[in-house]
């Protein structure tokens, strides 16, 4: 089932779904809920498209009420709230920046006001700068990766904590490159290293009140991210995107949605600060 990208890339991160070739699948039609998130809340930051879209698309399939956080990308959110809604579910879109705790705040409040209340946080948003050499990363650059990957992931989950309680869940997208390293994405492993230790650290904060909180590590998978961000850098990279994991391939948005209706769901009532490696069959320690 390998994908067969052909070179490309896109000027602006965050990139877009429509100018993807090919076309990323969010859902499979044949996925069947069951109910797993009947009633629930959930809000997913970056959930307009790639990973983020994946596990908003689960959700509303298995019963659950979707906002999603995005910086600017209005029509692949309205695309997502479309699809949402097709499942029978509220969907809600709020763009914003989640470098600013006030909008933080703001996009938790609204999700609570339109939903009735919040269960499940998905951390997601990220930007990751390609950079071969370290003496080329900017203060800007640096300090960019910090602010959405690390200060986002904090400044949504600040304000989600008093909406939630026993049997809520948080789940962060860390990426295998937490766990690997990346020779040429130093500044972006830093702050998914760092997300694991928010997701640890306060998986063990929380254990007591019922709240669990763990992580996704995804290896390569096809998101408009790719073409945004090694495509600068050499659109070949985007066609070979993938073909050194041990299946030789990148994954589908899809092939992660089921991980996040697990970590979000009772099924895993017995498991917090642990991490799911959806990479393709990397082998990894830690
Ligand atoms: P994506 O471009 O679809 O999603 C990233 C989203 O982050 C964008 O939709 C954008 O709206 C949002 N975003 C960026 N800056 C923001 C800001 N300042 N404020 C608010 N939102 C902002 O790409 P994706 O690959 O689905 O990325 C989702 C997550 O998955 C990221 O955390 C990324 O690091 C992680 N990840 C991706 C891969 C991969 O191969 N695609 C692998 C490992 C981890
Ligand atoms: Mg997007």
């Amino acid at each position: 089932m390998s994908l067969a990208i052909p070179p490309q890339s896109q000027a602006h991160q965050p990139g877009v779904e429509k100018v993807m070739k090919p076309l990323a699948v969010h859902i499979r039609p044949e996925y069947r809920g069951s109910g797993k998130l009947a009633g629930k809340r959930a809000l997913i930051t970056g959930g307009d498209s790639g990973i983020g879209r994946a596990a908003a698309l689960h959700f509303a399939r298995e019963g659950a009420d979707v906002a999603i956080v995005y910086l600017e990308e209005h029509e692949d959110a309205k695309e997502t709230v479309r699809l949402i809604e097709a499942e029978g579910r509220k969907g809600l879109a709020l763009a914003g920046d989640v470098r600013h705790s006030a909008f933080c705040n703001d996009a938790v409040s609204k999700t609570v006001e339109a939903f009735g209340g919040l269960d499940v946080v998905v951390n997601n948003a990220g930007v990751q700068y390609v950079s071969l050499d370290l003496t080329d990363i900017t203060d800007e650059v640096w300090q960019h990766h910090m602010d959405v990957n690390v200060n986002g992931y904090f400044y949504i989950t600040r304000a989600a904590l008093p909406h939630l309680k026993n049997g809520s869940a948080i789940i962060c997208t860390s990426s295998i490159n937490a766990f690997s390293g990346n020779d040429s994405l130093v500044a972006y492993s830093t702050t998914k290293a760092a997300e694991m230790g928010f997701t640890r650290s306060l998986a063990l904060q929380l254990a007591d009140k019922g709240i669990r909180v763990n992580a996704v590590a995804p290896g390569p998978v096809w998101t408009p991210l790719q073409p945004s961000s090694w495509g600068v850098v050499d659109p070949q990279a985007v066609a070979d995107l993938g073909k050194d994991t041990p299946m030789a391939r990148c994954g589908e948005p899809w092939e992660l949605g089921a991980s996040y209706v697990y970590l979000a769901s009772e099924d895993s009532s017995f498991v917090t600060g642990q991490t799911l490696h959806v990479n393709g069959g990397k082998v990894i320690n830690g």
